[in-house]
Formats: C-alpha cells, structure tokens, sequence
C-alpha cells in the first residue's frame, strides 16, 4: 500500500549552483498539505530559482526535492499533472477573451471535464468572461492567471509575485482568490515580496536570503521571537527631530515622502525621553504612534534589507 505523503513539498539540504555562483545553499523546509505557504527573500535571494526546482523546470545540484512524496528529479510526468504553477510577470494572448483562454489552456493541458465557467468564477471574472486579455486590468489579468494554473485540478498551486506592481485593491481581490483556494483544500506555495500578504494569508512563512534559511514559522511565531522592541512612528516631523533622535544614540529611519520618522526602541522608557527631548528642542511633529513589529520589522532586522524597495516607509508598515 502507498502510504500518502504527509506533506506536500519537503526540501532538504538543497543547493543550486549556477556555474561557481551559489544562488540557492543548503535551503531546507517543508510544506504541510493544504496550507498557504510563504517563501520570502529580498531580490536575488534564490526563491524562484527553488520554487522552480519544486515545479520541475530546474534541476538541483544536490539535495532531495519531494512533491507529494514523489521525487522531483524523477518524477516529473507525474508531478507537473499534480502542480499548477503563475510564474513570475504571467502574460496571455492580447486578443483572446477569458473563456476562449480557459477553453485554450484547458486543451493544452489535456484537461477534459474542466468547468471553465466554474473556474472563471472562483478567481472573480464572470461579468469579464467575453473580454479580450489586453483590456483587463493587471488584477483582473493576475486573476486569470490563476484560473489557468486550475485548469488540470491540482493539488498544489505556485504563486510567484502573485500581486507586484497592483494597486492595493486589486491586491485584495487577488488575496481573497487565495484565499478562496485555501478554503477549497489547496495547498498553495506563494512567493512574495509583500510581507503583509505573508502576514494576513501565510500559515507557515520561510524567509530566505543570499540562498540561506534564516528564519522559519507562523507570521506570529516569527513576530512573537522577535518583538524584543517597539516602533515609535512620528508624523509630519520637522527635519530636526531627526538629528535630535540620532544624537540620543537611536537610529531613527526618515521616509522624506511623508515626514514620517521611525524610531526602534527597547523600553516604552525611551519613547518618553525621545518626545521630552524633541519638546526641549523645540521641535514639533504631528501625530506619533507605538506598535509591536510585525512581519515587515522582523524581515528588516533578520536580514538588515528591505523586502522591496519603499517597504520600511510604506503606509501602514510599522
Ligand atoms: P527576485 O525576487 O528578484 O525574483 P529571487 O529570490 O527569485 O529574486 P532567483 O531568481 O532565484 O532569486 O536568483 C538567485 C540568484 O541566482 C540571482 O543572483 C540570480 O541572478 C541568479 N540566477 C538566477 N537564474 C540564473 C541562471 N539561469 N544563471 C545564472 N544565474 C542565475
């Protein structure tokens, strides 16, 4: 009897070496079935180099790859019926409608039975369904883009970048789709660069860089190891609050887009001397707030980069 592998991707010890360059070392995790897993790294960290392993495309230079228990090196026929896969930058032809693309996608794959309008209204598009590619919006393309990833049913569905470069709106609709896949008993693999996409959808969260594991577990597990401090955000603060800040031996982070200054402190006692020392100076700022970190603060610390660029000052971060 084939016992069912428990998990739906285990990696262990793998390492990609493209010519001497190292892009992926000694990366190891696993990915329970049915959950919404995250691979996160800053540019260059080797994330769609291993989920593209996971998914066939590549070959590791040592270690052992499973999808489903099945070796990915060795199975590849029975593996790729089981994945579907958005990759990185998904386009489709201009001029095809939605279902005409579905129908299209459906042949290639050889997926009989499919029930395209079903797909097309699981991911939202219904009322798009008669609209070429090229006049939908980058959601609504995103959104397709996952529809056909289901055409052959499978068990495991990679998301690469599913929501770079969309507004926050269509970033929710995309979120709500994954959502919607969770629920329906996916198990899906998402590689992102936005770490409130982690934060809100991810059970497990792998955070990668320079082809290294550095931390591994649930958003709140990896917040919760490391909140050993607090985030001080100041609005609308004159230029030389900051200067006061870094005198106090602080390292206060300066987004210029909104005058908004972050402060990193140990004890609730220092935001105190900091707002007494800015009032002595006679400097001013708006409004100011204290939160815990959350994913981004702990990405930040873990590998001292910014997951994307603008992400340490972006609206809503600390
Ligand atoms: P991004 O977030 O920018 O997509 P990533 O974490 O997905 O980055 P990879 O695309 O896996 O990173 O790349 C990891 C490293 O390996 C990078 O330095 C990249 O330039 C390099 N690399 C990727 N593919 C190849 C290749 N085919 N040949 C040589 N080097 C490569």
């Amino acid at each position: 009897m084939i016992k069912e592998a428990e998990f739906a991707i285990e990696v262990e010890l793998l390492t990609k070496r493209y010519g001497k360059y190292l892009a992926v070392n000694n990366i190891s995790f696993k990915v329970r079935k049915g959950e919404v897993f995250a691979l996160l790294g800053p540019n260059g960290a080797g994330k769609t180099t291993t989920v593209e392993i996971i998914e066939t495309i590549r070959r590791p230079t040592s270690g052992q790859v499973r999808l489903l228990g099945m070796d990915v090196t060795r199975k590849k026929h029975a593996i790729v019926s089981c994945i579907g896969v958005l990759p990185q930058g998904f386009s489709s032809f201009d001029r095809i409608t939605v279902r005409e693309t579905m129908q299209y996608y459906s042949r290639l794959f050889g997926s009989r039975h499919v029930d395209i309008d079903g797909l097309i209204a699981l991911v939202n598009l219904t009322d798009k369904a008669k609209e070429q590619y090229a006049t939908l919006s980058g959601g609504l393309k995103q959104r397709l883009g996952i529809a056909i990833a289901l055409v052959n049913d499978p068990e495991v569905v990679f998301l690469d970048e599913p929501t770079t470069g969309l507004d926050p709106r269509a970033r929710r609709e995309v979120w709500d789709v994954i959502l919607g896949l969770k629920k329906k008993g996916k198990t899906v693999f998402l590689t992102t660069h936005y770490m409130e996409e982690a934060e809100l959808l991810a059970d497990t969260v792998t955070i990668i860089s320079k082809g290294a594991t550095i931390a591994m577990g649930s958003p709140d597990q990896l917040i919760e190891n490391n909140a050993d401090y607090l985030v001080l955000t100041l609005q609308s603060v004159e230029a030389r609050a900051l200067e006061i800040i870094a005198r106090m031996g602080f390292r206060p982070d300066q987004n210029t887009n909104d005058q908004t200054i972050l402060v990193r402190v140990a004890h609730t006692d220092d935001i105190r001397k900091i707002l007494n020392a800015i009032q002595d100076g006679g400097a001013s700022f708006l409004s100011m707030d204290v939160r815990k970190p959350n994913l981004e603060h702990v990405f930040l610390k873990l590998t001292g980069e910014a997951l994307h660029q603008g992400a340490a000052g972006e609206k809503g971060a600390p």
